[in-house]
């Protein structure tokens, strides 16, 4: 099957400026990154903050553009940013942000706001605009009285399921979710996030999942990708991921998940803070904070391979114990 979305070894490199006159210093956000989405299914991005998670988002929608590597879509390479073609493709992949304030316009109502894709891909005859907005509004589970309100008139939850319609009006095959519910209440979190699960499942849409929230990508993702600073360094079903992390990085991550009456023994605790991704330490960047850490692993970059059917990892203790296994 071909994949809806592909990449492949993709590279973002920012410029950071400390001054004026300061020498820029470089950060390599997303790095020798390849990854693939197939129609219907959800892949979840986990990882600390810095981590590239969201540059990685952007750039497969094209909205930042790559500096090394290609996205497709459907096989065809993704347009440059602002081009006719790229504004189509569009239509088919929409990104959900974090705040949905921000993603509103605060003088526009929210009927206004959901059908405006309609009106920008032209969409659908206009007499069955206002039938197609209150049929979204439905679905995201917003009161037809609600269709005049405007953002600040709604509640985090309200306004985020506004934005979640808007996105699904033109029949996106791709949704690209980035820390969709973290700026919400706890107790509406879940709410939204079964919703997007319905909504993807009826409507067939594939989905990237991007969020530092383990226990929500475990609920919603059929795979999952771990990244740190930049790179993706495990990849395998979301069962296999939480079930037998295998990647340090990985481990440490998913033992530190809160789980009702688990003890706190036997967890793995990182040590110190993620690293300055400005100042990227050397052969494996997870090497300062690694338990297992070797000697080589200060001087060579692991790649990321197959250690078994179905799981990549970029680690040299595990694929020197999958080759031992084999
Ligand atoms: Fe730890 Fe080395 Fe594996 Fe990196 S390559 S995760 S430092 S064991």
């Amino acid at each position: 099957m071909t994949p809806l979305i592909e990449a492949k070894e993709l590279v973002r490199i920012y410029a950071l400026r400390h001054g004026p006159f300061s020498r820029p210093s470089f950060v390599r956000a997303v790095e020798d990154i390849s990854l693939s989405v197939f129609p219907g299914e959800t892949l979840g991005i986990v990882g600390e903050s810095g981590s590239g998670k969201s540059t990685l988002g952007r750039m497969l929608l094209g909205i930042d553009p790559a500096q090394g590597g290609e996205v497709r879509f459907e096989g065809q390479p993704m347009p440059r940013l602002g081009t006719p073609e790229w504004r189509a493709l569009r239509a088919k992949m929409q990104l959900v942000y974090q705040d949905p304030l921000a993603a509103l316009d605060r003088r526009q109502t929210i009927a206004t706001q959901i059908g405006e894709p309609l009106d920008i891909h032209r969409i659908g005859p206009r007499e069955s605009r206002a039938g197609r907005v209150e049929d979204l509004m439905a679905a995201v589970g917003l009161r037809p009285d609600q269709a005049g309100s405007y953002p600040h008139e709604l509640s985090g939850g309200q306004r985020q399921r506004a934005v979640i319609a808007r996105a699904l009006a033109a029949r996106p095959k791709l949704l690209v979710c980035d820390e969709p519910v973290s700026a919400l209440d706890v107790s509406i979190q879940a709410q939204v996030v079964n919703m997007l699960s319905d909504l993807q499942e009826e409507n067939g849409i594939a989905m990237i999942f991007i969020s530092h929230d383990l226990k929500v990508v475990r609920n919603l993702a059929d795979r999952v990708a771990v990244m740190y600073l930049g790179r993706i360094v495990e990849e395998a079903s979301s069962d296999v991921i939480f079930q037998s992390p295998r990647h340090p990085y990985t481990k440490a991550l998913v033992s530190s998940m809160p789980i009702p009456g688990k003890k706190l023994e036997g967890r793995v605790i990182l040590q110190g803070e993620p690293p300055n991704p400005a100042a990227r330490p050397s052969g494996c960047a997870f090497h300062p904070r690694c338990p297992v850490a070797r000697d080589i692993c200060r001087t060579s970059t692991p790649a990321l391979r197959s250690v078994e059917t179905g799981r990549t990892a970029a680690c040299h203790v595990v694929a020197d114990n999958a080759a031992i296994a084999a």
